[in-house]
Formats: C-alpha cells, structure tokens, sequence
C-alpha cells in the first residue's frame, strides 16, 4: 500500500486548495479525484463573485488555474473514486477500486452532487433528454426547447448560460419567487428567450426512448399542462458526495467540523460543501481548504 503525509479526497475549490497548502508545507500529499479535477465550479459557465476577477472568469478556467498552482507545489493527482475510508491501527487506509493507500491524515473535500427530482421518467430518460449539468450537454439542443427546474442560483445560471444556445429555456419554479441573488434574477427577467413557470412542479417527465415533454402541475390552481421540450435540466439543489464514509458525525448527511475543520475522529478532517455548513460558494470552500491545509501540517508536525 502506497503511504502519503496527506491524502485528499476531491479536486474541487476546497480539495485542490487544501492541496497547494500542504504540498507548499513539502508534505507528501496525494489528491484523488473521482471526475476531473475542479469539481462543480469546473461546470460552472461563468463565475463572477471570485475575488481577483472583476469582469468573472470561467469555471474551467478558473480552476484550472487552482490546479496549475497547487501541481506547481507538486500535489500529486490522481484520477479514482474512492468507494471506503478505515481508520486502521497503520493509519487512514482510503479504499479505490485501483488499489489502496495510507496516510495518518485524510481532509475529506468530496463535495456535492446533483439532486434528483424522484418524479417518474426521470431515471428512464437520463441522458435522452433529461440532464443535470448545462455546461455538460447544453451544447446538443441548440436551437431546441429546454427547461430548467429550480429557482436556486445554479438553476438560474444554468437557464442563463442555456439562452445562448437553445431557442427558449423554460425556468419551472414550485413558488412564485426565485431564491438566486438579485443580480443574477434580474439578468434572467431582463432575458427574452427566458420564459417563466411560477408556481410549478413537474409531475412525470414523458417520452418514449426519448424526451417528448413534461407533465406540469400548478400548485395554486392544480391544473395540470403538457410542456413539449426537447431537453431538462434539473437543478434543484445538491446532496453530499459522502457514499464512503461511516463513523463520522453527519448533519443532515453533511460532516461536521469545528473552526480547524477537525471531525470527530482524530486525523480525519473535511473541507468545503462536505461539510455542514450555511453557506457553499468557491470564496467559502477556499477558506475550508486553507484551513484544512494548515490543520493537517500542524497535526503531522506535532507527532514528529
Ligand atoms: P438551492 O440554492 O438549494 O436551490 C434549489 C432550488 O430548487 C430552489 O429554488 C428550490 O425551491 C428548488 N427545489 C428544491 N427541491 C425541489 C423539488 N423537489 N422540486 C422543485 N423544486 C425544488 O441549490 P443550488 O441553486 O444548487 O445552489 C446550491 C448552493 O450553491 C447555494 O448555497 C447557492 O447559493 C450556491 N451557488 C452559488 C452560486 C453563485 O454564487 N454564483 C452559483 C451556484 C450555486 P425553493 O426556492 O422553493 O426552496
């Protein structure tokens, strides 16, 4: 079994970071990520409230960029879903299908992923039409009709990055208010090709082999209407990518911390969406990570 000073598991804002701060600390340190390095920024058309660029950047950009700084360290990447993490008496033993390895220290930056409606149709129709990433598969219905479920600020940025391929984005919102930030709300209400469905939820997603339309029910008046589209994208919020992990206080599935990012556990810490938290933003995560980096480096230097 390969040993490391450090391992991280997850590549995004907070894993890579925690990664250039032990790494600078010349600490062996190995990231594992299981899709590619950036996590959900890296899918994220633009990013404009990232300190350091005025006029946004994009998400593949702008972590590309975390991951050219940290290398430049020498963190070591590799490309492998974790499936288990032991604390065994020879230290964290973290669990690949590749193989394993060993490190007395293991930041925990897993992260979110996308939630699923849980509506009939949807698991049949995943990639035919029904999607959960914009930046991913908006490029095939160019010039198409899509919706987007959700009124949260990915929701609206992905209907906002989808206006400039499809012909009209339906944004479906259970309320009759969208949660995203104001200037991101006000982009979308000034946009034409934006059609809004307040106060609407999709009953069943609908099409043979391929998406045909949605089933709509208004939640004021409960009348029920058929949406043609050629595409959806759901993005109703996210749940923690925390499928490997046992032993460790949860809240609501998320990890919880203290201010150093410490578990319960001794050794193990967690970083960035993981972890139980009110707010998640790149801004957030990157405090986690740094702080997650400097904990790990001062845990390893304290039992030398
Ligand atoms: P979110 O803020 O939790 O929003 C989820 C949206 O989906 C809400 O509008 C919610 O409706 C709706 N929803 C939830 N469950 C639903 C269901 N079963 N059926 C229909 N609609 C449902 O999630 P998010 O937009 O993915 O964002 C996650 C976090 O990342 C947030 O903290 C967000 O601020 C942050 N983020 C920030 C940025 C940025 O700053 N640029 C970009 C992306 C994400 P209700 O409004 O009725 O609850």
């Amino acid at each position: 079994m390969e040993r490391y000073d450090v391992i991280i598991i997850g590549g995004g804002p907070a894993g890579l970071t925690a990664g250039m701060y032990v790494a600078r600390a010349r600490l062996k340190v190995l990231l594992l990520e299981a899709a590619v390095p950036g996590g959900n920024a890296a899918l994220t058309d633009r990013i404009e409230n990232y300190p350091g660029f005025p006029f946004g950047i994009s998400g593949p950009d702008l972590m590309d960029q975390f991951r050219i700084q940290a290398e430049r360290f020498d963190l070591q990447i590799k490309m492998s879903q974790v499936t288990g993490l032991e604390v065994t008496t020879a230290g964290k033993k973290v669990v690949t299908p590749e193989g394993a390895y060993l490190a007395p220290v293991v930041i925990i930056a897993s992260g979110v992923r996308r939630q699923e409606l849980g509506v009939p149709g949807e698991a049949e129709l995943a990639g035919r039409g029904v999607s959960y990433c914009a930046t991913c598969d908006g490029p095939f219905f160019e010039e198409r009709k899509v919706a987007v479920i959700g009124g949260g600020d990915s929701a609206i940025e992905e209907a906002l990055y989808l206006s400039t391929l499809a012909s009209t984005v339906y944004v479906i919102h259970r309320r009759d208010q969208l949660r995203a930030n104001r200037t991101t709300q006000e982009k979308a209400l000034a946009n034409p090709k934006l059609q809004f469905k307040f106060n609407r939820v999709v009953e069943r997603i609908m099409g043979e082999g391929k998406l045909n339309s949605l089933l709509l029910k208004d939640t004021v008046t409960g009348e029920k209407e058929e949406l043609p589209v050629d595409g959806v994208f759901v993005s109703i919020g996210m749940k923690p990518a925390a499928d490997f992990i046992s032993g460790l206080t949860l809240r609501n599935g998320y990890i919880v911390t203290d201010e150093e990012m410490k578990t319960g556990v001794p050794g193990i810490l967690a970083a960035g969406d993981i972890r139980y938290k009110t707010v998640r933003q790149v801004a957030t995560a990157v405090g986690d990570g740094a702080i997650a980096g400097l904990t790990a480096t001062r845990l390893l230097e304290e039992s030398r």
